[in-house]
Formats: C-alpha cells, sequence, structure tokens
C-alpha cells in the first residue's frame, strides 16, 4: 500500500477519489472518520488520505491527477487574476492549477 495523497478539504479527497475510480485504480480512504477530532491530535495526522493498494498504480494515478488539475486549470483560463494559496498563502501565478510552493491544488472560492 502507498499513500498517494492528502488534503485537509475531506470533499476534494473524495473528489479525487472517484476520479482514481473510474480510472479503476484500487485506492481507499484513510482518516476519513477523524475530523472531529482535531485539537486533540496534530492536524497534519488527521487530514483525509487516499491509499493506493499497491504502488505500482502511483504514476498511472499521477497521471490522471495532473490531467484532472489540468482541465481545472483550462476551464478557468478566462480567469487572469494570481491566486492566493489557501494553505501557504504563497502568491501563484493565475495559470497554475497547484501552488508551486507547497503543491495544494487552487481551490476555487465557491463557498
Ligand atoms: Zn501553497
Amino acid at each position: 500500500m502507498q499513500r498517494f495523497f492528502r488534503h485537509h478539504d475531506r470533499f476534494h479527497v473524495y473528489q479525487v477519489k472517484s476520479i482514481l475510480d473510474d480510472a479503476g485504480i484500487p485506492c481507499f480512504v484513510k482518516n476519513e472518520l477523524v475530523q472531529g477530532a482535531i485539537g486533540e491530535i496534530p492536524p497534519m495526522d488527521s487530514e483525509p488520505e487516499i491509499w493506493l493498494q499497491d504502488s505500482e498504480w502511483q504514476s498511472k494515478a499521477q497521471k490522471i491527477l495532473d490531467n484532472f488539475y489540468q482541465e481545472q486549470a483550462d476551464i478557468s483560463t478566462d480567469n487572469k487574476n494570481d491566486w492566493a494559496c489557501l494553505h501557504c498563502e504563497q502568491i501563484n501565478e493565475f495559470q497554475f492549477a497547484i501552488c508551486w510552493k507547497c503543491q495544494e491544488p487552487r481551490v476555487k472560492d465557491t463557498c
């Protein structure tokens, strides 16, 4: 087994999980039930994670994830504003779909 992905936003984790499911990649989510425990354990340990059943899926899964973020970026190309990473507050240029500093995906302000 190999950890593939981690994100503080559980919705985003499940979004990625469903993409991997659609691609037929065996994976599962860990830490999905410990959200209420924040404050008792370090936050980094309580973020939901996606694990691959086998590390041999790593490169394929990564490619799928890259494509996903690329599509997201294509969709938002009409937005020419630089954006601030919600994770580390790094300012990124608009064409980047993930933060160049911490690799957090760009989060659309939908909520
Ligand atoms: Zn960042």
